[in-house]
């Protein structure tokens, strides 16, 4: 039954995480304006029900879910609120996109200091994870780029934080996936660029061990990103190639000006020249599994030694950037079950011994990853951080009713060797985590500080998802 018609909690609605592999019913509630969400938390209590809060849905796990409760999707709170174009300050409403957000600022010259791997997560989203791109061991997640945000909490207070006013719930909220508040207004410093391409090498390594070693020698660029053959074993565990980006200034490019028109900034249409972008999805359905993934990604890792090795070449930011959206609904490829996401944190000294655990412990299980990404990260001063001073591998994995049970019971596994290694998980990318694992990668005195942060912003415990029921109970 629905609990209020009066608030119109619009519809009982399921709900999926961005991988498909988890679905859960829930009330489903769209606010058009941040005014409409005292009404709904108190609604909410007398209902004796629960509130997620959720953005574009592109977790892969569990965050935005919340089976039988509410959701709130704030995607239409998205109106940019101020900008200052001469020194890339904007402030916006959580539901603005990482994409509107670019459209908004390039043509001025300026570009988001961090994103992820796609542009069509918001902004609150973003911030609740805390996310990385791929200068996270330079420029630290997004939370280092936030000067000030507003927030609601639950208990009815709204709060203005920076990181010196109410430093430690900024510190808290950012990374708190969306337990502690809803993030109303945020304010970001931009960076500055000249132009709106970037310069691209790529080289192919043999084995794990060069990966990790190439992308530590260059940390002077802008981005690096190791793509990961999974299927590899032997000698050549974990080879791959690494992609490496700088920012061009104005005088080494001379489309530079052209190039921050938003028209620049386009994802070919067609793959490969020949086929439409839309249809890649349903044809690469046929070849999710074992042994065409070992086949593509052997193709791939020869094509990189050879016909692409040390290329360099110049490409627009959101083609470097946002490499996943180039295939519109790429995880449908996976299957009615979807994907998961695994990716583990691991300190500089321990990556080697770990991440090839984790490969070889994957392959012995008969569940290779199909896609496989490393990235350099640094700590920062968060309260629920995922970095540390090393590297992180993100795993995917596809899901099908025979493998389920398999695949929890090898993240299991996975997590010991995470844990042992002094790593740490993403949550936001997680669908496996078990509540001991969390609290002994965060620590006692997070989890703690959490907690008290917890009692005090929502004293009626609200503010809920699956992912923390999971992990926090
Ligand atoms: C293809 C792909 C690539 C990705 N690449 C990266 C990457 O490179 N680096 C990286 O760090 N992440 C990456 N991600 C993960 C993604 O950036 C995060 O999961 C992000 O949180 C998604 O934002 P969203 O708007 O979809 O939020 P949702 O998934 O809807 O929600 C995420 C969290 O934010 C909370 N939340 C949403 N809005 C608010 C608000 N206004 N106030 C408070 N809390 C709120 C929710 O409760 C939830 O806990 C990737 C995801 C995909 C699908």
């Amino acid at each position: 039954m629905n609990p209020d018609p009066s608030l119109s909690l619009q519809s009982f609605s399921g709900l999926e995480n961005f991988g498909h592999s988890l679905r859960s019913s829930a009330w489903l509630h769209q606010p058009e304006q941040a005014g409409e969400l005292p009404a709904l938390f108190k609604l909410a209590r007398q209902q004796g029900l629960s509130i997620a809060l959720r953005g574009s849905g592109r977790s892969y796990g569990d965050a935005a879910l919340n089976s039988g409760q509410i959701v709130l999707d704030l995607r239409r709170l998205k109106r940019v609120l101020a900008w200052d174009p001469a020194r890339g300050r904007i402030t916006v409403e959580p539901g603005v996109t990482i994409e509107d957000l670019w459209n908004y600022v390039l043509a001025d010259g300026w570009w988001p200091p961090v994103v992820p791997g796609t542009m069509f997560p918001t902004i609150g989203g973003c911030l609740s994870a805390n996310i990385h791109g791929k200068n996270n061991w330079v420029a630290g997640p997004i939370g280092e780029h936030v000067l000030e945000f507003s927030a609601l909490l639950p208990n009815g207070r709204r709060v203005t934080c920076t990181p010196r006013k109410n430093g430690g719930l900024f510190r808290a909220m950012i990374g708190g996936l969306g337990m502690l508040g809803v993030f109303t207004s945020i304010t970001l410093q931009l960076k500055p660029i000249e132009s709106g391409r970037l310069e691209v090498n790529a080289w192919a390594e043999p084995n794990l061990e060069a990966m990790l070693a190439a992308i530590d020698a260059h940390k002077d660029c802008d981005y690096v990103v190791g793509w990961v053959d999974c299927t590899a074993g032997g000698r050549a565990l974990g080879r791959g190639q690494i992609h490496t980006a700088r920012y061009l200034h104005a005088a080494q490019d001379p489309q530079a000006e052209a190039s921050l028109r938003v028209d620049a900034q386009v994802l070919p249409a067609r793959m490969f020249g020949l086929v439409p972008r839309g249809w890649l999805p349903k044809l690469m359905a046929p070849f999710m599994n074992n042994l065409s993934v070992w086949a593509v990604n052997t193709a791939k890792y020869l094509a990189s030694r050879t016909i692409s090795h040390h290329k360099t070449y110049r490409q627009s930011l959101i083609e470097f950037n946002f490499l996943l959206d180039y295939i519109p609904g790429w995880e449908r490829s996976y299957g009615r079950d979807g994907l998961i996401q695994y990716q583990s944190f691991i300190p500089k000294v321990r990556a080697a011994e770990a991440f090839a655990e984790i490969l070889r412990l994957c392959q012995k299980a008969g569940l290779p990853s199909y896609l496989g990404v490393l990235k350099r990260h640094r700590p920062d001063p968060f309260l629920l951080t995922h970095a540390l001073d090393g590297y992180s591998l993100a795993l995917d994995f596809k899901v099908t009713p025979a493998n389920r049970a398999r695949l929890s019971a090898l993240a299991a596994e996975l997590d010991e060797v995470v844990l042992a290694a002094g790593g740490r998980l993403y949550f936001v990318k997680d669908s496996t985590l078990r509540a001991g694992s969390a609290k002994r990668f965060l620590g006692r005195r997070a989890v703690a500080e959490f907690k008290k942060l917890k009692t005090k912003t929502d004293p009626h415990n609200l503010l809920q998802s699956d992912l923390y029921r999971r992990w926090f109970d």
